[in-house]
């Protein structure tokens, strides 16, 4: 009698810590079913202490890809044998695919941001732009930015002013771009720049879960019609920043979109089949709502 021998499904995952917020597996799983792929997604939360030998497990477990995220962006690149040329130029990776024990990375935050922008690709071309942030996910939609967008003007907000120094000197030595004015976090600058931007992008985590009543802009009286709010937190999909920039009539974009079009590329990268991203979305948009609801 023939026995019903089942294949094992093939693994890949994400590391990060803490990871519990993240949105990635139900896209992937669903992605999965969506197109037959007879791969799973696992979570692991890594310290970063370990990142060297999660990485090593890599091969040796069989994995054959993994996201990563905060705070593991930049410190995976020197455990990898590959990095295709933008990750290395924007300095993180956020999607590592083991092909042939071959640890290559990649960075899909890039290809998530430049997609998401697409749309508004006529207000935005050639505009200033407001950044606040300046870690892996500011870097990768500064480096989208100034390679697509060719905006005329960036000002960095940031905390910490030396990591936004660093950021601008990066963006002059490796892509020739000399335009980015640092301004630290909450000096009286920071309106001026909004003032003076068309696009204003939130690439840090204030206002994401759990600390969802937050934002990086305050609530007051001035009217933002005509301007772009891009908040990349996804968790919750509504933010308070984007609640702000609606109430003042800017057209407000969730980071819930660079999510899905990040996790697309990196479906492609590991199974070779395109991520069907509308029937996933289809299937998920209302569920992850609901799920941001629930924690909230
Ligand atoms: P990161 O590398 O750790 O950088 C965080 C940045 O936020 C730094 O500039 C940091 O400033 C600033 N920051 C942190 N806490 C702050 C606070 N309480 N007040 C003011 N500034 C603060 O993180 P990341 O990878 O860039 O991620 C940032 C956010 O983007 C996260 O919410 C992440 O989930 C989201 N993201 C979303 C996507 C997507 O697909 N939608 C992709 C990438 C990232 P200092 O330098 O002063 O510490």
């Amino acid at each position: 009698m023939k026995k019903n021998i089942k294949v094992p499904a093939k693994i890949v995952g994400i590391i990060g810590h803490p990871v519990s917020h993240t949105f990635s597996p139900q896209i992937h799983e669903t992605a999965f079913k969506l197109t037959k792929q007879n791969y799973t997604y696992q979570v692991f939360d890594v310290h970063p202490k370990n990142v060297r030998d999660a990485l090593r497990g890599i091969v040796a477990l069989g994995i054959v890809g993994l996201n990563v995220t905060v705070p593991h962006k930049e410190s995976v690149l020197e455990f990898l044998d590959e990095i295709s040329a933008d990750a290395r130029l924007v300095g993180a990776v956020n999607c590592i695919h083991c092909d042939n024990e071959t640890l290559i990375g990649y960075n899909t935050d890039i290809y998530g941001a430049l997609e998401t922008l697409k749309p508004y690709r006529e207000k935005i071309m050639g505009e200033p732009v407001t950044v606040f942030g300046a870690g892996g996910g500011a870097r990768a939609v500064i480096y989208t930015l100034v390679t697509y967008f060719k905006p005329s003007q960036i000002f960095v907000v940031n905390r910490d002013i030396s990591r936004a120094e660093i950021l601008k000197k990066f963006f002059a030595d490796s892509q020739n771009y000399f335009n980015i004015k640092v301004i630290e976090l909450h000096n009286p600058d920071e309106n001026l720049a909004i003032d003076a931007s068309r696009l204003v992008i939130n690439a840090t985590p204030v206002g994401m879960y759990p600390n969802i009543g937050e934002s990086i802009i305050l609530s007051d009286s001035r009217d933002l019609e005509g301007k772009i709010f891009f908040d990349l937190i996804y968790n919750p999909v509504e933010t308070e920043f984007l609640k702000i920039a609606r109430e003042k009539n800017a057209i407000a974009i969730g980071g819930i979109e660079m999510l899905y079009q990040q996790a697309a590329k990196a479906f492609e990268i590991w199974t070779g089949v395109p991520m069907p991203i509308e029937k996933v979305r289809a299937k998920l948009d209302t569920s992850l709502f609901n799920q941001t609801k629930r924690r909230v």
